[in-house]
């Protein structure tokens, strides 16, 4: 699965396109995280670039101007709304959107998820209700973050929103 090597960097602006594509297991940096990196508020384009080159990522941004200084590296989207968007970035870079626990990175750092083998580790961060209605979890990997994950409604609104925006073609 080549695409899944793919890696990327998504502009200021883009934070739930950024979630969806963690989400999908795509290695995906939001350019607002490298404020911390660069030390500077908002990170400029220029910087932006050179991260990009550096670490080899492509880089999606709705900033015209941007895009036209980094034309071989980087994806404009145009219009607005997340689906859209995620259609774009089909058309162009082949992405494929299948939502599983197994793959997914953390929406919140990027990092990769592990299994929680006992939920009983991790019941002082749920909610009751949450405790008892779900059996499996997963949770991120980083230390500094350990978000906690599971097939809730959102999961399962995003995944039928899927579907009808893409429904015959994919798969
Ligand atoms: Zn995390």
């Amino acid at each position: 699965m080549v695409q899944k090597t793919l890696k990327l960097i998504t502009d200021a602006m883009l934070g739930k396109l950024t979630t969806f594509l963690r989400l999908f297991g795509y290695d995906t940096i939001y350019a607002n995280d490298l404020e911390e990196i660069y030390n500077i508020e908002p990170v400029p384009d220029n910087l932006i670039g050179k991260y990009g080159e550096e670490t080899n990522r492509i880089i999606i941004t709705k900033d015209y101007p941007f895009y036209r200084k980094i034309p071989e590296r980087g994806i404009y989207l145009e219009g607005e709304g997340v689906y859209n968007f995620l259609k774009q970035l089909k058309l162009e870079l082949g992405l494929k959107y299948d939502l599983s626990m197994k793959k997914a990175r953390c929406s919140a750092c990027n990092s990769k998820l592990r299994i929680v083998t006992n939920k009983n580790d991790i019941k002082d961060k749920l909610n009751d209700s949450t405790f008892t209605s779900y059996d499996i979890f997963y949770q991120c990997t980083n230390s500094e973050c350990q978000k906690i994950f599971w097939n809730g409604p959102h999961i399962k609104d995003i995944k039928k929103r899927l579907k009808n925006h893409f429904k015959s073609k994919e798969k």
